[in-house]
Order: C-alpha cells, then structure tokens, then sequence
C-alpha cells in the first residue's frame, strides 16, 4: 500500500521571508519525518487558509519562521498509511488541524486537549523527533501522529468541515469553557473566518448571539448566520456603544486581532457582573494598557484561548452534524495558492479559502 506514497511530498511553500511577506509560495518537496507506528500518512483532499498562516509567512509571531514554510492546518484527507500503533485505517477519512503531535501520555493529552501539552507540535513549524520540521496542509501528503488526527462523520462534507479543525474549534473551546448556553448571551466581535463559526455555533449551543461589528456592512450576513436584526451592533462609537448596552453579556468573544482593543472603553463595561472577556485571535503588537477597575469590579475574567484538542473537535463534529453548522467557504485549486493567500491577506474571504487538490483550474 505505501507503493503510492512518495518518498518526498510535494506542498506549496514561502520559500524565504521576502516571499513571505508577500504571500507568495511556490512547489517544493520536501522528505517528511522518519516513519515509525504512532504515525500516520494522509493524502490530502483540502486545507483551509487560516490567519495564522499569513502570521507564519510572514515571519509575524513572537518565534521565527524556519523557511521554506508550508502553511495550512486545517486538513481533511484520507488515510494512506497507518502505524500499527494508531487507531486509524487505511481508507478512513480524518481531519487535522493545528497539532499534528503531543506526547500523548499527559493529562492534557489523556483528555484530548493535546493544545496544552508541553511537547505538542504544529501541524506546521513544529519540530519532530527526528529534529524535521513539520510542514503543514498546502500539499499532496502529509505525515502526523495518529492521535492528532480526528474522523471525519459520513454527513460532514469537505470543505464547511475543513475550517472547523482549527477556526471552529478555536471558538467552541472556550465558549464550551465559559459555559455558552440557554439564557446566556455571547457577543461576537469581528465577524470573519473565526467569528462566522463563533455565531453559528454559540447559538447552536443554545445561547443567544449578538455581532459586533465596526459597520453595518455585515448585517446580512449576521441574520444568515443566526443573529437578529436587532442584536446587530455597529460598536465603531464606544461612548454610544456604552450607553445602549452596557451589563448585557456574559460573554464577548474576540475573534478578530485588532490592534487597538478597547477592552476598558467597551468591552469591560458591556459585561454583566462575572462574565468572561476572551481573547481567541493574536495580534502582532502588545495589547494597550487598560485600567483594572471595571474587570475588579464586576469580577470579570479576561481569558485567552488556545485552538482546540481532538476531544473538543469530536464535540464539535457532532454539533455540527446536528445543527448543520457549516463555514461558508470558497474552494479553490491548490495551485492557486498564492492568489489565495493574498485574497485573504486582503480581506476578501467571505469567509473561509478552502484549496483544494480535487478541484482543477
Ligand atoms: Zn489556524
Ligand atoms: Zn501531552
């Protein structure tokens, strides 16, 4: 069986930082990590374009970026080869999103939240044992730990579901966290890759969901993905903001990584007493200082939130199975790639890039 897998897999890749600012990849193969049993190969059928790959690409986060880099950590595939210490099978259907390994024995990695394990890898950037580094979805094969990789349910599509590995299970990690449900309302901030899922899924867990918005271009939008006309909130003016619906939620989510957050200004005091502020997205700068008071006074939390484990995404699949949760994407051919990635650095995804090694040009 693994006559068909090639000795080197072939992705699309920002070769250096200059590219990488850039956006632009372009085919490179490369030798995957030594075989061993607790790993698998997965032909790739499609990877979603995360935010965190154009922070990769171009060199944005705290950590270096090894070059050449291929991104891409929200994969569905199909397994090719299975080591005998996983629980996959050749011909499975399986998702991987951004861990690709963890040490498995952890109580983080017991309970399927391998996000917080000591050792846990990235899909893409990570470092294996064998000292390679991991490279990530925009490709024809990939190589990860077995337990990392989730299967996909029958009535799940490819591509909706392709988004849910790390957008989706970013967001219903800590809204399963701050208890997101009947009677609770839960504000969204930016309504993008991650906050489109954010809406569909804290109403799907029976909360009731409001948009935040810095226009009304959306608003549409909103209504399509759950949220009434009248929970659409344009918060471009925080005094004005303030005034309409201060103590309404009890939780904000914020998916978007602005730069400036206005966490005292507005989103402190549009919380009810004990409710939790999260942080999901990553912006490239230090947050603005703000002032204690009002997160003191009403006992607020301000969270922050890693992605999501496999036990989180296997929650998530059956959510959405049941609620016909789906990312609203555009598909297109994985050779298309560096258009792809520029179209999403400028803002253009409505609201996932899917690329796609079945769709051609
Ligand atoms: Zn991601
Ligand atoms: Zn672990």
């Amino acid at each position: 069986m693994s006559a068909t897998i090639p000795q080197q897999f072939t992705g699309y890749a920002a070769m250096d930082e200059a590219h990488g600012k850039k956006y632009e990849v372009e085919s490179w193969s490369y030798t995957p990590q030594k075989w061993h049993e607790d790993l698998i190969d997965i032909k790739i059928d499609v990877s979603g374009v995360c935010g965190s790959c154009l922070h990769t690409m171009s060199n944005g986060w705290p950590r270096p970026t090894e070059y050449p880099a291929i991104c891409g950590h929200e994969i569905i595939g199909t397994v090719v080869r299975a080591g005998s210490n996983t629980k996959h099978a050749v011909g499975d259907r399986v998702g991987v999103g951004a861990q690709a390994g963890s040490c498995l024995e952890c109580d983080y990695c017991k309970q399927g939240l391998e996000q917080h394990c000591r050792k846990m890898q990235g899909t893409y950037q990570g470092i294996w044992e064998d000292g390679s580094v991991a490279q990530g979805g925009y490709a024809d094969f990939t190589r990860v730990k077995g337990q990392l990789a989730v299967k996909i349910p029958e009535n799940l599509e490819n591509e909706p579901t392709a988004p849910l590995m790390c957008a989706g299970v970013t967001v219903y990690s800590p809204l399963k966290r701050f208890q997101a449900g009947p009677g609770k309302k839960v504000g969204v901030v930016g309504i993008g890759g991650l906050g489109h899922l954010a809406l569909q899924i804290a109403k799907a867990m029976g909360a009731e969901t409001y948009a935040l918005s810095h226009s009304s271009s959306k608003i549409d939008d909103a209504e399509k993905l759950g949220v009434k006309r009248e929970n659409f909130i344009v918060a471009k003016d925080a005094e004005a903001t303030v005034k309409q619906w201060s103590n309404t939620f009890d939780i904000i989510l914020i998916t978007a990584p602005s730069e400036n957050l206005p966490l005292d200004s507005l989103y402190f005091p549009l919380m009810r007493n004990m409710g939790a502020v999260i942080l999901c997205a990553l912006p490239e700068t230090k947050l603005p200082p703000f002032f204690a008071h009002a997160l003191v006074g009403k006992s607020l939390t301000l969270a922050g939130s890693l992605i999501g484990g496999t036990s989180e995404l296997a929650e998530l699949f059956d959510l959405a199975a049941k609620h016909d949760i789906k990312a609203w994407v555009e598909t297109r051919p994985m050779s298309q790639a560096t258009q792809t990635l520029q179209d999403m650095d400028a803002g253009k995804a409505r609201y996932r890039y899917v690329l796609s090694n079945t769709k051609k040009d």
